[in-house]
């Protein structure tokens, strides 16, 4: 196995960290005690030089972001730092690891980030489903309090509701304002009117975390782990059809077949990799072919797909390519907002062409008619949600058609009841909608 030593978020002891005074003499909090020297400008620029990118799924520069806010000065209201601790993407789970783990970790990179925008204000959005770390964050917040590190900075962690949409940001607003959690139109961006109505910066928990370790190492030398345009590490989640799932805290531009056989053991159960979703279930499936693509921004959009939020889906010989599609669609079916027709109406459309096709229903055109779905929803909603899904089942088609050709071509699933999806997709998904489907596609 290749050398990765973990570097931004592990304890002393590569466990978890939840006692203040063992966080302090590991050297904790002394890179909050750097930034508070700095004026914020400065923090800003130190950060925009040290080319940390957005580790939520947009891989946006967080030092630009953080400038986009304008000074107090210039715009006196109420500033804040919103963080999106919502982590709802299937395949991504490291932000809840964050908090389980290195909760301290993570509250220094917030004071720090309310520093650099001036802000005395941060809210903490966190899953509804994350009991446990929300109980971590509220205890180690209480230690942060009583240690008089806030500097007069309010921390308020705020609970969902289990909605996936409110992982966008605009919708996370609106949610933590007390409204429906649905996306905002913009402009304005919440740089400029975020958070009632105020400047808001919103960064994801990963992002933040980073935050900590750039000051404490240096931009400089922050820069020199990953690669160009993909600088830092990643905590990548491994999970699917592998023998060693779990979050991996690696460099960026470490290759799918390291972080797939090297440090994941490799296929599970002795099957053949048969494909990989590399950034969460919002970005193109990759083929077995693709193993030696580094795991990095530039890297996999050339190879066709994202980084996104660095969920690593493993996929085996046993999965039917159909099923998943109709697995992934059904979720966003059922997480999306409504506010938007292509979105509301086209993520159904999609699950129940897909599921015409899984019970051999379906005739040579249904699959035109998917395809031409899916392009009826890219580009024509008003956040990524709609967009996700047809990226995610487009992509499915366009490696595996021939699968898809071939459930046409026999009437029937070729898998013949042996995927490994059978019988975890919703009822209404598999027989429910027989009878009545061309009413609706
Ligand atoms: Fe809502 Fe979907 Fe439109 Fe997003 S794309 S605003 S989730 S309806």
């Amino acid at each position: 196995m290749p050398e990765h030593p973990q570097i931004v978020f592990a304890g002393t002891d590569g466990g978890a960290v939840l006692d203040i005074d063992r966080y302090r003499a590991a050297g904790g909090f002394s890179a909050l005690a750097k930034t508070r020297a700095m004026a914020p400008d400065d923090v800003i620029a130190e950060l925009e030089a040290s080319g940390l990118r957005g580790r939520g799924g947009a891989f946006f520069p967080t030092g630009r972001k953080w400038a986009f806010v304008p000074k107090p000065e210039a715009l006196p209201k109420p500033h804040y730092l919103v963080v999106n601790a919502d982590e709802s993407e299937p395949g991504s789970f490291k932000d809840r690891e964050i908090m389980l783990r290195v909760p301290f970790r993570f509250l220094e990179g917030c004071l720090i980030a309310a520093h650099g925008i001036q802000s005395q204000h941060v809210f903490v959005y966190i899953r509804g489903e994350y009991e446990r770390e929300f109980e971590i964050l509220r205890d180690s917040l209480e230690a942060v309090r009583k240690d008089d590190l806030l500097g007069g900075v309010t921390v308020v962690v705020h609970r969902g509701a289990g909605a996936y949409i409110c992982g966008e940001e605009t919708a996370l607003l609106e949610s933590l304002e007390g409204k429906r959690g649905q996306p905002r139109t913009k402009p304005p961006f919440p740089a400029i009117a975020g958070l009632y109505a105020a400047p808001t910066a919103v960064n994801n928990v990963e992002s933040i975390t980073t935050v900590t370790s750039v000051f404490e190492l240096g931009a400089a030398e922050y820069a020199k782990l990953g690669v160009e345009n993909s600088t830092g590490t990643r905590v990548f989640s491994l999970s699917g059809d592998v023998a060693n799932p779990g979050n991996y805290e690696l460099p960026h531009g470490i290759s799918m077949r390291e972080l797939v056989y090297d440090i994941g053991g490799g296929i599970a159960n002795g099957r053949e990799l048969k494909a990989v979703i590399p950034g969460g279930s919002s970005t193109s499936v990759l083929t077995a072919d693709d193993i030696d693509v580094k795991m990095d921004f530039t890297s996999l959009v050339e190879a066709g797909s994202s980084i996104g939020s660095a969920g690593v889906i493993v996929i085996d010989d046993r999965c039917c390519m159909v099923q998943l599609g109709i697995r992934v669609s059904q979720f966003y079916e059922h997480e999306s907002c409504g506010k938007c027709t292509p979105c509301r109406v086209g993520t159904k459309w999609v699950t129940q062409i897909l599921e015409k096709i899984e019970d051999g229903r379906a005739a040579q055109a249904d699959l035109d008619l998917l395809l031409s779905v899916c392009d009826r929803i890219m580009g024509k909603c008003l956040c990524p949600l709609g967009d996700s899904d047809a990226i995610a089942v487009l992509s499915y088609v366009d490696r595996f058609r021939e699968e898809f050709q071939a459930h046409i071509d026999l009437g029937r699933c070729p898998f013949d009841g042996e995927s490994s999806l059978e019988g975890i997709l919703a009822p209404s998904a598999m027989h429910a909608s027989q009878g009545h489907e061309a009413a609706h596609v």
